[in-house]
């Protein structure tokens, strides 16, 4: 797939594209030890374990994106186009779907911060299985968004959290305030993040599901919430039991997240 093809799509290089498959892979290895590794540790150690194999790929999708920037030949053009700004948080009242590796990780984090983990009981029965418009339309706040806008666990948000980066903040804007989100056409975004991303989470998913463990994608307020008041589950979860809800919304996010 070369110039060709990118010119037609619009998207991405050969090289990017076997930059991704190779990322699916490595990721597989990284996740399939970090998992095994947090398997044989303690109780006491576990959880900082799964955390570092988040921590390991959320570093990766900033890296892979900075570089994408600084190297690519449409790089300065798209970065002039990025709308995303500290403060701005119409797309933090999305459902986030993540994996149990990530929730996790932002779970040891917040159950670290009483404010932040009474907002994240507070607010789990409020999105309990509604769609991601609804959300919108009632405009149900991430319970980690801060009141000055800014997400209060930014150094571990989620890989989406990193991946959604839109070209477009009048239409995240309108998402929000239109109050019939769903009928809204789909927003433009940088591609590449969201790609780097999707890599990461087949290679997440897959090592998880070898490891004989629970790889089901979930939703983050509603793990937060079953971590915060049984934080067992984590070692259940590493002994392949199952006790996370899976998240099952199958019409697709209207837009982009
Ligand atoms: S985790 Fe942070 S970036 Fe993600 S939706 Fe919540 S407040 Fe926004």
């Amino acid at each position: 797939m070369g110039e060709a093809k990118r010119r037609k799509n619009d998207r991405f290089t050969e090289a990017q594209y076997q930059q991704l498959e190779r990322l699916v892979a490595s990721t597989y290895k990284r996740t399939r030890d970090g998992l095994a590794a947090a398997r044989s540790a303690g109780p006491d150690n576990s959880g900082a374990l799964v955390a570092a194999i988040h921590a390991d790929t959320v570093g990766q999708v900033d890296a892979l994106t900075e570089d994408f920037l600084a190297t690519d030949r449409e790089g300065p053009e798209i970065k002039a186009r990025i709308a995303c700004a500290k403060g701005c948080y119409f797309c933090c009242h999305a459902n986030v779907e993540l994996t149990i590796v990530e929730a996790v990780a932002v779970a040891r984090h917040v159950a670290s911060d009483p404010d932040l983990a009474r907002s994240a009981l507070d607010t789990a029965p409020k999105v309990d299985g509604i769609p991601p418009w609804t959300r919108y339309d009632f405009r149900i706040a991430c319970p980690l968004l801060g009141s000055d806008g800014a997400c209060s666990i930014y150094e571990v948000r989620p890989r989406v959290c990193r991946a959604h980066v839109s070209y477009e903040v009048k239409l995240c804007e309108e998402v929000l305030f239109s109050g019939h989100s769903r009928s809204l056409a789909p927003m433009m975004t940088f591609g590449w993040p969201r790609s780097v991303s999707k890599a990461i989470h087949q290679g997440v998913t897959l090592a998880t599901a070898h490891a004989g463990l629970q790889a089901d994608n979930v939703e983050m307020t509603a793990a937060l919430a079953l971590i915060l008041r049984s934080p067992k589950v984590v070692d259940a979860w590493l002994r392949g039991e199952q006790p996370f809800p899976r998240y099952e919304f199958d019409g697709g996010a209207p837009h982009g997240m």
